[in-house]
């Protein structure tokens, strides 16, 4: 390919916060991640008429995680195209765009179980009614290894970056090397200052096949995550900035993993800390955010531990 494929960043409000989607202004239009059930209306079809460009003739929706955050605007995207766009999304984070019930599930089975909070289930309940435009059956399934093409010889493959969540995937554009790697490059987390996986190896693995085999010379992420010093990556990096995301993300994930490994090793104790049983963790490495804020990264990697944790005692007992 010769010609370089322009990538816009939209930002839709949501809050206090904004959510971020991008726009591959290929022949077929894409765009990454749909943002909130408001955000196609509210924030991307105002950005793109800014761009010269309609929301009508987005032909591809390109879904990197199930998450709320990026799934919720689907439905009412693919409404604005007339049902045109085909929605892509990993094969195993598939049920949480076809079901809001699947959001509370994947709540109890993870950081609902130390939040202490009786409404829980019921908020995450409201909040997925609230945010999800629609439930919705993807076009496409994918898994990593993909090529999904975009007209006039513009491509993008797929890539499994698992961790995060199980379905997590990156598109990468192909000849540029630009990757939208959606939440799987966490660096310390977004506005509540921890990162945020349901498995630990998986998300440490992906990295390091970020970092060695994918490359990118630039890497769009879901959120403007934080470094050590609080300040944001934004969501468009360099190939530089990419790689010392990548590293850091890495670091991270080392000293919490070995802090959450001495926690389990000496047996979880419930306590009073908001962080319990957990709380050496949040000591060891100085985390004080609200770990009960929803989505509660704290609580759901520390989940992610503690079932690796669990397997690897059960494996130990059985030879
Ligand atoms: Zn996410």
């Amino acid at each position: 390919m010769t010609q370089e494929v322009k990538v816009y960043p939209l930002a839709s409000p949501w809050g206090r916060f904004s959510l971020y989607t991008f726009f591959i202004d290929a022949p077929e239009p894409a765009i990454v991640d749909s943002g909130i059930a408001s955000s196609p209306a509210e924030g991307m079809a105002p950005a793109l008429a800014a761009l010269g460009r309609r929301i009508a003739d987005v032909r591809w929706i390109l879904l990197t995680h199930g998450h709320i955050d990026h799934v919720g605007g689907a439905y009412a995207l693919r409404e604005l195209t007339g049902g045109r766009a085909q929605v892509v999304i990993g094969a195993a984070d598939a049920p949480l765009l076809r079901s809001r019930r699947a959001h509370v599930d994947e709540y109890l089975a993870g950081r609902g179980r130390y939040l202490r909070d009786a409404d829980g289930a019921a908020r995450v309940a409201a909040a997925a009614l609230a945010v999800i435009s629609g439930e919705l059956e993807p076009a496409v399934l994918v898994t990593g290894g993909e090529v999904i093409p975009l007209g006039g010889g513009v491509t993008v493959s797929v890539h499994h970056l698992p961790g995060h969540t199980a379905g997590s995937v990156g598109y990468l554009l192909d000849g540029q090397r630009s990757v939208f790697a959606g939440d799987a490059v966490q660096i310390h987390g977004a506005a509540n200052g921890f990162p945020s996986y349901m498995d630990p190896s998986l998300y440490r693995a992906s990295l390091e096949y970020l970092r060695d085999e994918v490359r990118p010379e630039r890497l769009y992420l879901g959120h403007p995550y934080r470094h050590g010093n609080g300040l944001s990556a934004g969501v468009e990096l360099d190939a530089e900035q990419a790689r010392s995301a990548l590293r850091e993300s890495l670091d991270i994930e080392g000293l919490v993993g070995a802090a959450a490994r001495d926690c389990l090793c000496a047996g979880l104790r419930e306590t009073a800390s908001p962080y319990s049983p957990f709380a050496p963790v949040a000591f060891e490495v100085g985390y004080q955010g609200d770990p009960a804020l929803e989505p509660s990264p704290f609580f759901t990697s520390m989940h992610g531990y503690r079932t690796h944790f669990d397997q690897g005692k059960g494996q130990g007992r059985h030879g």
